[in-house]
């Protein structure tokens, strides 16, 4: 069973298409991991019933000479995109038992492709944090264990996509970036996370968190998967303003293997003092298996990057505070009664919202309300411009730009719970691309000296995720990365 479901999407394509096995017998298996992996605590909702009848249908399409690109792979979905009549939560209590009457168009078009829904994955609540340790339905763990065997973080928030594709409960998963929760539990968890340009995946029908920077995007074992993946969840749709009518190009075509003359921007202000030595030798090591296949090193400067973090931790929950005024209690989700309307509200709002969602609409609230506007969210969008002209003028001379993912390896968890600002410090290398829009992937590199992976940082040009998947896969044959997880999860099974 392992042997069936440790493998990649591409390989499972080839295999579902020579008739090895069907959909229905690679989805029985996956199903069956995702029981053994109960520990991990992944999944909020499984759905066997869904996913057998979807592999049964990929399974008669594929029959009928009728395969779409994605035909008959399993699939775990963040919980954060409505699904049309299974429970959607964001990992909130708020939500309650909502069900979607709906599907988000990202979802739809994995569907339309033939992908099997095999459930809901945990992230931190409404996609706020960089632990998955703030959800509703309790923590995430990491698969991946240090030699003292202390429970890790898988990163976040999409933290439970995350542990499923690298505890292999699923295919591969969707995630949302809104300021690393792709990249970031890709780094931490061992597999490939891949955050589009801003516009590329439409967001209607995913629960909003900070609508000018959140982004779907595709985390799997491979870059190659997540080209084909990715293929599948980009494309147009008038549903969304912000989504961008350009063609989606065949991503997997762009996976050359040949970076020869590209070249790479090695931007100084991210050798911060404080990161870890390992983290930068990684990052000279990246840099270097670049070069050896042919690529250009190009040392250059974004001089703004230290504001990103305060920048993005002023616009985020500003766009939040307003995103999540709609939980009132009215229309779905949980009600808790009061003496009169507004008592409803507060006590709705009150038992409804976790304490880092609290924080964050306090924090917006503020930021957005008269008197501190100029100084603080106004400022923070003037700060925002100049960081995304950085880049702007950097990739007048670059294709590309190389950095850590993130600081660290997956921490310990609860390390970082009682200090906010630690936690949010997580973020330092995500932010930037987030804050401009650009497209990034992260691909695991390396294990660090506590056996934790670590991953590599590529960012793009707007709309060129082709680059960045082909040189993401150039990295990744250097980094020959195939190590894997002790599957300590199915001991307690
Ligand atoms: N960790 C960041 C935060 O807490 C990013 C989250 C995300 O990208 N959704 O906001």
């Amino acid at each position: 069973m392992t042997k069936l479901i440790d493998m990649s999407i591409a390989t499972a394509l080839d295999h579902l298409e020579k008739g090895t096995f069907s959909s229905r017998e690679l989805t029985e298996c996956y199903l069956a991991a995702i029981e053994h992996g109960g520990s991990l605590n992944a999944f909020v909702t499984a759905t066997p019933e869904k996913a057998l009848e979807m592999a049964d249908a990929a399974d008669a399409a594929r029959k009928s000479g009728d395969a779409g690109p994605m035909c008959g792979i399993p699939l775990a979905i963040k919980d954060l995109f409505c699904t049309d009549g299974v429970k959607t939560t964001a990992s909130s209590r708020i939500l309650g038992e909502f069900e979607p009457a709906y599907e988000s168009t990202v979802t739809a078009n994995l569907w339309r492709d033939g992908a099997v829904l095999l459930g809901k994955t945990s992230l931190d609540e409404f996609a706020m944090g960089s632990s998955n340790e703030n959800s509703y339905f309790g923590p995430v763990e990491n698969p991946w264990r240090a030699a003292d065997g202390a429970s890790r973080v898988p990163g976040g928030s999409s933290g439970g996509s995350a542990a499923a594709v690298a505890a292999n409960l699923a295919a591969g998963a969707t995630g949302t970036d809104t300021g690393g929760s792709i990249r970031q539990p890709a780094s931490f968890s061992g597999i490939v996370g891949m955050k589009p340009t801003y516009g590329r995946c439409s967001r209607w029908g995913t629960i909003a968190f900070a609508s000018s920077l959140d982004q779907a995007g595709p985390l799997t074992k491979t870059v190659e998967d997540a080209a084909i993946m990715l293929g599948s969840m980009a494309g147009f749709d008038p549903m969304d303003s912000t989504s961008i009518d350009r063609p989606v190009p065949d991503y997997r075509a762009a996976l050359t293997g040949d970076v020869k003359g590209l070249k790479i921007g090695i931007p100084k202000e991210y050798r911060l003092d404080n990161a870890p030595a390992e983290i930068l030798n990684l990052w000279d090591q990246g840099a270097q298996w670049l070069a050896d296949a042919g690529a250009e090193l190009v040392d250059i400067s974004l001089p703004h990057t230290s504001y990103a973090l305060p920048t993005y931790y002023i616009v985020a929950p500003a766009e939040a505070s307003s995103n999540l005024a709609r939980y009132d209690g009215v229309r779905y989700g949980i009600r808790e009664a009061g003496d009169d309307l507004i008592d409803m509200y507060e006590n709705t709002r009150a038992a409804g919202f976790g304490a880092e969602v609290r924080r964050r609409i306090l924090i917006g609230t503020y930021v957005l309300s008269a008197g501190y506007y100029d100084a603080y969210y106004l400022k923070a969008q003037k700060v925002r411009t100049l960081i995304a002209q950085d880049f702007d003028s950097a990739f007048q001379d670059v294709d590309l730009v190389l950095t850590p993912t993130a600081p660290s390896d997956a921490f310990v968890a609860g390390a970082k719970s009682n200090d906010p600002i630690e936690m949010y410090l997580n973020d330092v290398f995500t932010v930037p691309a987030s804050l401009a829009g650009l497209p990034g992937i992260s691909v695991p590199s390396a294990l660090s000296d506590e056996g934790l992976p670590l991953g590599l940082q590529l960012i793009g040009r707007p709309f060129d995720e082709e680059t960045v998947l082909r040189a993401g896969q150039v990295l990744e044959s250097a980094a020959e990365f195939t190590h894997r997880p002790t599957e300590w999860w199915k001991e307690n099974a």
